[in-house]
């Protein structure tokens, strides 16, 4: 294959030691970055961080510029609920409350929603997972595709930023959980508790990035995609 002059060799393993067999390579073309062009394999990304630190926005950004398909388990409770089904009454109840939906339930809809899509090149996991159990449950899921999470990568804020943001968002969306200042903070402490020990988890399989989320939507696309880049 040859790009801008540059041959590329699409059928190099995937250097992962416990990958069996070969992956093929897919050519993810860089859009208006002023990047060099660069390989990458099925490219798995998982967006990590608190409400409100970005994971939506910028996988807008991911989803154009990469190709890839965005699931957001937020966004599927959601759909759910609008269309009135069981899952989104079950989803609802906790949505509500600011707690996390349980685990069986979002590791199912979310297997579904990716059995669903056979062409993607790859996917952007947008609040998924959340909890030690549902990162197990991906990996296994993957494994058992042949595939694995690439990279994880964090936007990093700080609790009054995110609270100011969502309030805003409320404001617009009308989320119901995005107005009640109490609602926002156990949804902080569920991250507390339950998602920020992804961070180990993914720091011990050498795929956690941190990126700063603070700043202008710009500059936040700039270093993701800086991290992207240098992905092995
Ligand atoms: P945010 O990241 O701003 O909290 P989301 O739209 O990702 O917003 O999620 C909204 C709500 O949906 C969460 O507070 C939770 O109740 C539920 N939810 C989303 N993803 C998950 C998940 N992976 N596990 C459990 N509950 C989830």
């Amino acid at each position: 294959m040859v790009i801008s002059g540059q041959k590329y060799n699409i059928n190099r393993d995937w250097p992962c030691p416990k990958r069996k067999t070969p992956v093929k390579i897919v050519y993810l073309p860089p859009v208006n970055r002023g990047l060099e062009p660069n390989l990458h394999l099925m490219i798995q990304l998982v967006l990590f961080g608190k409400p409100g630190a970005g994971k939506g926005t910028q996988a807008e950004f991911l989803k154009e510029t990469y190709g890839l398909k965005h699931l957001s388990t937020g966004d599927l409770f959601r759909h759910h609920i609008k269309n009135g089904t069981p899952l989104g009454l079950l989803a609802q109840s906790y949505m509500d409350q600011g707690a996390l939906v349980p685990d069986q339930v979002t590791i199912d809809m979310l297997e579904e929603a990716v059995d669903q899509t056979p062409e993607a090149k790859g996917f952007i996991f947008d609040g998924f997972p959340r909890t030690t159990a549902q990162a197990e449950a991906l990996d296994a899921f993957l494994a058992g595709k042949n595939m694995a999470v690439s990279a994880t990568i964090a936007l990093e804020a700080h609790d009054e930023e995110l609270l100011v943001r969502l309030l805003e968002r409320g404001k617009i969306s009308g989320r119901p959980d995005d107005q009640d200042e109490t609602k926002i903070r156990t949804r902080f402490d569920e991250y507390n508790q339950k998602t920020a020990p992804l961070r180990n988890y993914y720091q011990a399989q050498n795929k956690f990035y941190s990126v700063d989320g603070i700043g202008a939507i710009e500059e936040v696309k700039q270093r993701i995609a800086e991290v992207i880049a240098n992905l092995g």
